[in-house]
């Protein structure tokens, strides 16, 4: 047998031997008082001991009474109902104490009616016991309380009646209600023993109805104010402690007599919920470790920061960045105010920094749900670019932010060199057609808006396919190379752009630039290609590669031009300026001819 078994063994032996005690001294008086016993008869003290009584019972009946509202364990209600009954029909017992030596029936007969009312309602609360809990709500709509204490008073006011009538002083009246006490709770254990009930309360209950039946049976014994007499009250009031025990540790616990829990129980169900509690943080640890070998994983610095913007965790590339650069950029260590850091970056950071810490504090106020900038860096060898991507994440413990910064660099520079490559002429270096059409247009707006006038020139080289067929190819790529050399060296001023057209043909679009001032270009970059002096045998006309040049000019605010509207699309410019240039052709090339008349 295990040793807990035979300790659960002898912890119910115990419990037993301490509830027959009274046996013991019921035997022992009986057997050893002398006969006839001195009376301890003290009207006094017998009214102080049942005001007491009522006092604990009243208090007992509401403890009982607000556990079974909130449990709505029948049991309870039975219990409420007993202890009711018991402190309105035994508080006459008291009140009626001097009235002993006129009436004696009216004085005793309180008691044994009290005391098996009280026991009728508590062993049948056991025949209730273990079914489902009832609505309180409803059993109070019946009314069951309001009859339950109509009940009492008739009992009470029934006591009177008993004791002034002739069969008052009969065996008959007070032996049965004394004996049926008894049976009853010695009844009700053997139901339990059957039953089975021992649930941690329900073992007090059993005690206390031993405590109940010996009681009555030292009653029966007794005689008024006789020593018996006594210890049937110091029996039953035993009795009564270790029941209201039971019910102030319902009240106190589960608020229910049968889901009590034993001490050994609650020790079992604390080991439970440890272990359940270790899986959890071991758990717990696990995931947290796996969020960090997530975060230490990501290509992209991070950082997470509290309501406060302190840094609470960064990853291992965050932490990588750190040790390698102590410059400007947006980072910092673990326990930083990073809000803080945001708001002291100086130089080239500053601007971004500020916007940083906008839209970080956005984020944490609740404002916006994510947040993303994109940042240029100085670092101390070469020019760096971040994206930052800031998002919220609310916990229990206040709300987190997670910072991400990504280096884009390779990727803006791949961008550049593409954007670049998209909008440079391969052989000459000098913009695209691409790259012209899409600034013309730009162009050509800016100048609608404002008003200023906008020049082009049209430049094509005089005779090349009579250069390539007698230099070949290659040095017609050479000779087309420096004659774009000639012309991007010519303009000066910024937004001015030498593209080649097309072929052997080169355009020269010229913002903010009058008709006058456009020709004197053209002049210049004529002047530059002859420069050049490159030999050009071929020719029938000169010995030196030459250009010639068609200008065109739009221009809106000169009132000398009328009718001249933004309606027209930029090819109108290109139109009269290759005109221009077919006529500088049809001239004998080498030189440079205006427009005919105004762009319109
Ligand atoms: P014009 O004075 O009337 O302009 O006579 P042209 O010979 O220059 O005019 P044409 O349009 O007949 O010839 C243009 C030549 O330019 C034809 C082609 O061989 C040459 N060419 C066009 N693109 C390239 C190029 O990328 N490289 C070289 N080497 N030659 C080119
Ligand atoms: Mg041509
Ligand atoms: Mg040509």
């Amino acid at each position: 047998m295990r040793i807990e078994t035979l300790a659960r063994l002898y912890q119910s032996a115990q419990l037993l031997a301490v509830a027959l005690f009274p046996a013991f001294a019921i035997w022992y008086l009986q057997n050893f008082t002398p006969v006839p016993a001195p009376l301890f008869e003290n009207h006094l003290f017998h009214e102080i001991a049942i005001a007491i009584a009522t006092v604990i019972g009243i208090f007992v009946s509401y403890v009982s009474w607000r556990s079974y509202r909130e449990s709505g364990e029948i049991f309870l209600r039975w219990l409420t109902m007993g202890f009711l009954a018991f402190t309105v029909i035994y508080a006459p017992h008291g009140l009626l104490t001097r009235t002993a030596h006129d009436n004696i029936w009216l004085f005793l007969l309180f008691g044994p009616v009290s005391r098996l009312v009280m026991l009728g309602c508590l062993v049948y609360g056991l025949v209730q016991y273990g079914k489902p809990a009832e609505d309180v709500a409803a059993v109070q709509a019946r009314g069951f309380w309001r009859v339950a204490l109509g009940l009492c008073c008739v009992v009470t006011a029934a006591v009177p009646v008993l004791a002034y009538s002739p069969i008052a002083a009969s065996p008959w009246v007070r032996m049965p209600m004394e004996s049926g006490a008894a049976i009853l709770c010695l009844g009700a254990v053997a139901v339990m023993v059957v039953r089975r009930i021992a649930s941690p309360l329900m073992r007090y209950y059993g005690v206390a109805l031993l405590l109940f039946a010996q009681a009555a049976v030292a009653f029966i014994l007794a005689k008024p104010w006789d020593h018996m007499w006594w210890l049937a009250h110091a029996i039953f009031a035993t009795g009564f402690s270790v029941i209201s025990w039971g019910v102030v540790s319902a009240l106190l616990t589960t608020k229910s007599f049968a889901s009590a829990f034993s001490q050994e129980q609650l020790m079992r169900a604390l080991e439970e919920e440890k272990d359940l509690l270790d899986a959890a943080n071991s758990a717990l640890r696990a995931e947290r470790q796996l969020a960090q070998t997530t975060l230490d994983a990501l290509l992209e610095h991070v950082c997470v920061i509290d309501e406060t913007g302190n840094i609470l965790t960064t990853n291992q590339r965050w932490q990588d960045f750190l040790v390698a650069n102590d410059g400007d950029h947006l980072l910092a260590g673990i326990g930083v105010n990073y809000l803080a850091v945001c708001d002291r970056v100086k130089g080239a950071m500053q601007e971004e920094a500020a916007a940083a810490a906008a839209g970080i504090r956005s984020v944490l106020h609740g404002s916006c749900d994510r947040f993303g900038m994109e940042y240029a860096c100085d670092s101390p060898t070469e020019k760096r670019w971040f994206v930052m991507s800031v998002l919220r994440a609310d916990a229990p413990s206040g709300a987190r932010v997670v910072i991400a910064h990504q280096d884009i660099s390779e990727r803006k520079r791949a961008e550049d060199q593409l954007r670049h490559l998209a909008s440079v002429d391969g052989l000459t270096g000098v913009a695209n057609r691409r790259a012209f059409d899409t600034t013309l247009s730009q162009e050509w707006r800016r100048a609608c808006r404002s008003r200023m006038p906008l020049s082009l020139l049209m430049v094509d080289v005089d005779h090349f396919k009579r250069f390539n067929d007698h230099y070949g190819h290659q040095a017609g790529d050479e000779c087309l190379r420096a004659v774009a050399g000639a012309l991007a060296g010519a303009v000066k001023r910024p937004g001015e752009l030498v593209a080649r057209y097309g072929g052997e043909e080169f355009s020269v679009i010229l913002p903010s630039c009058g008709l006058d001032d456009a020709r004197r270009l053209a002049e210049k970059m004529r002047a530059a290609v002859l420069a050049l002096h490159i030999t050009h045998a071929a020719s029938e006309t000169a010995s030196e590669v030459t250009i010639s040049v068609g200008v065109s000019c739009f221009a809106l605010g000169d009132p000398a031009v009328e009718g001249v509207s933004c309606d027209v699309r930029p090819d109108g410019l290109i139109a009269f300026a290759d005109s221009a240039l077919y006529r500088a052709k049809a001239s004998g090339r080498n030189r440079v001819i205006e427009q005919e008349a105004a762009v319109a």
